[in-house]
């Protein structure tokens, strides 16, 4: 029985062993299949934990991108808000941006601008378009015959007082203080339609020659190595650096004299917000683009009577309208000289003004055309 058991038990042995087999290499493929699979899962968990790694690290990049360009924009805004009020403010000028229109820095002039619509509210009074003409007389004159003849050039002289009043009538016209608008001219006829010129019409267009170029920040900068005849006054440095304070005082004067005049002259049909709009906003906007039209204007549109190296030309409708700037292609032939009318038919009012102050003593010195400067007739193309 047993020896059967025994042959039997052999017999069985190769079916055993082939199962047995079958099951090993069944095993084995399982495992290796099972390995392979959790290879193949810690592969895509790397993988995964990269690709997510990478994409924190992209989304923390950008955060702080963000954080940067917002801290970026703020200090830029504190800084052009800062500058509306002291000019002298983080002064640094930064090359990449120098040349390019500040457009928060400008807020204050582009408000002067819309504030003009305000006639539509305030409705308008003879008195009220009488101060507007006034105010616009008074600092055109403030603007040629001292930002321009006498701070600009020197051309006659004064006394610290009557220098002071008129600097403070001229920083009342919005067009910032002497300071700057000396140094800026000064450069202008040093470089006169040369690539150096910030608002010449041959180098840059006719609206960067007119307003675009004072947007800069190039622009805003004073180069104090132009002036230091100026600067060595300390109130007009004062004038200078906190340049918003006498529009805002004028501005606030005229409010107050129409509010007082509605109660006590009530015949002048005015009132606060009417002399507000058209005596300081309207004014002011007038004299701005009427000054301007001598950068942008006159050296594009008149006749040139000298061949100077620059584009100037003598304009009679300039000239009326500025009080004698428009002669500015006689200017830039001469620049020395008081009078931008060189002859008695070429009118130059803010000139005539200055003779008869200095017949009262207020102002001397002023400097004439010599005959032979005038008479180089050195006529080039119109
Ligand atoms: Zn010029
Ligand atoms: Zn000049």
């Amino acid at each position: 029985m047993s020896s059967g058991s025994k042959a039997e038990g052999i017999a069985l042995d190769p079916l055993q062993q082939a199962v047995s087999d079958t099951l090993d290499e069944a095993r084995r493929q399982a495992l290796a299949a099972a390995q392979q699979v959790e290879r193949g899962v810690e592969e895509a968990v790397g993988q995964a934990r990269v690709r997510v790694g990478q994409a924190a690290e992209k989304v923390e990049h950008a955060f702080d991108g963000t954080v940067e360009r917002t801290r970026g924009l703020w200090r830029r805004t504190a800084v052009a808000i800062t500058r509306w009020f002291d000019t002298s403010a983080a002064a640094t000028l930064d090359p990449a941006t120098a040349d390019r229109i500040d457009w928060l820095r400008v807020l204050p002039f582009v408000g002067l601008h819309l504030a003009c619509l305000g006639v539509y509210w305030v409705g308008v009074s003879a008195f009220a378009v009488a101060v507007a003409l006034a105010l616009y007389l008074l600092r055109m004159f403030a603007i040629t015959a001292f930002y321009h003849r006498y701070f600009s050039h020197r051309s006659f002289q004064t006394s610290r007082v009557l220098q002071f009043a008129f600097a403070l009538i001229g920083a009342s016209s919005v067009q910032r203080g002497p300071l700057w608008w000396a140094a800026h001219h000064r450069h202008h006829h040093r470089h006169a339609d040369q690539p150096a010129d910030l608002h010449s019409p041959r180098q840059h267009g006719f609206w960067r020659s007119h307003m675009g170029w004072f947007m800069t920040p190039r622009a805003f900068a004073i180069d104090f190595d132009l002036i230091p005849d100026l600067a060595r006054h300390p109130e007009l440095r004062f004038l200078d650096r906190f340049d918003i304070l006498v529009p805002v005082a004028l501005a606030a004067a005229l409010f107050f004299l129409g509010g007082w005049l509605e109660t006590h002259a009530p015949g002048l049909q005015t009132n606060g917000p009417q002399l507000l709009v058209w005596g300081f906003f309207v004014s002011t906007v007038v004299l701005f683009h009427a000054t301007v039209t001598i950068n942008s204007l006159a050296h594009v549109w008149g006749r040139r009577r000298y061949a100077t190296r620059d584009d100037s030309r003598n304009n009679l409708w300039l000239a009326l309208l500025t009080l004698g700037e428009g002669w500015h292609n006689n200017h830039h032939h001469y620049p020395a000289s008081t009078r931008q009318g060189f002859y008695w038919w070429e009118i130059d009012l803010s000139y005539y003004a200055l003779k008869a102050m200095s017949g009262l003593g207020l102002v001397w010195g002023l400097k004439p055309v010599p005959r032979r400067i005038r008479d180089t007739r050195t006529r080039s193309q119109a």
